[in-house]
């Protein structure tokens, strides 16, 4: 029973007074790996997720300029986010989350597209997988990335977009990461979003300290929770767990094999 949560925020400051004891807890049970989610418009993200990283040698991370604050994008900031990439390398997954988010708008179109191809641009230097942030957006992003023609792996984290867009990425061969939002009540879209990912191409996060999953919605969410997000998926599936976290470690380490 080894569960992977692929996206979390274990650099926020909702963790200052537990973080290393949730890193062990995941462990000291039946967790493989963890994928925390560096900031560089943070500074003390990077340096804090360095020192994640520290906690147990399956703590891997990804780092990228999230759509949010594209406004705020500098060239201070990508060198930042390139010199963590670089000196991290070797427990890096991938360049992200990056993207575009056309709910919140909370950075102009213009800079969060400018922005988003910075990232892919990144990526592609360093050869590096991608994930991706989007929210109403996916036509936008996956038009960037073939403009771009980005061939690395790729990976649409806490999908939310409707089953046209989900078949147009698995179509690309590209992966999506389902979050605990496939446990609430109104999530019928995704489940059925889910019953048409193959076992080869889904992962399974927590977004945490966001998004926790039911029965616990609303409350503070941790990487612990990952459990009920895959027993979902699973269930949707009509498999057993195991099964799928058999397939979401396979699904990590062909990505892992990109980037080593
Ligand atoms: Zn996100
Ligand atoms: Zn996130």
């Amino acid at each position: 029973m080894k569960y992977i949560d692929f996206h979390c925020h274990l650099d926020m400051e909702d963790f200052d007074s537990n973080r290393e004891e949730i890193v062990a807890e995941c462990f000291a049970s039946d967790f493989a790996k963890l994928v925390t989610v560096a900031d560089p418009y943070e500074k003390n993200s990077l340096q804090l997720t360095g020192e994640i990283l520290g906690y147990n040698k399956n703590v891997f991370c990804t780092a990228g300029a999230h759509p949010h604050n594209a406004n705020h994008y500098t060239s201070q900031i990508e060198k930042d986010l390139l010199n963590f990439l670089k000196e991290k390398r070797n427990r890096v997954l991938a360049v992200g989350e990056a993207g575009l988010d056309f709910h919140y708008n909370f950075s102009t179109p213009e800079n969060q597209r400018r922005v988003f191809k910075r990232q892919v641009d990144i990526a592609k230097d360093l050869k590096l997988p991608l994930v991706i942030h989007s929210r109403e957006a996916e036509k936008d992003v996956l038009e960037i990335l073939e403009q771009a023609k980005f061939n690395l792996p790729l990976v649409f984290h806490c999908y939310t977009g409707d089953i046209e867009n989900a078949r147009e990425i698995l179509k690309r061969g590209y992966y999506i990461s389902i979050s605990g939002i496939v446990t609430f009540k109104k999530s019928e879209y995704l489940r059925e979003i889910v019953e048409i990912i193959p076992l080869n191409r889904i992962f399974s996060e927590t977004d945490s300290p966001y998004l926790s999953p039911e029965p616990f919605r609303g409350r503070l969410n941790t990487p612990l929770r990952v459990r009920l997000v895959a027993e979902k998926i699973a269930e949707v599936k009509g498999i057993p767990v195991e099964k799928l976290n058999k397939a979401v470690n396979s699904n990590f380490n062909r990505l892992r094999k990109t980037t080593v």
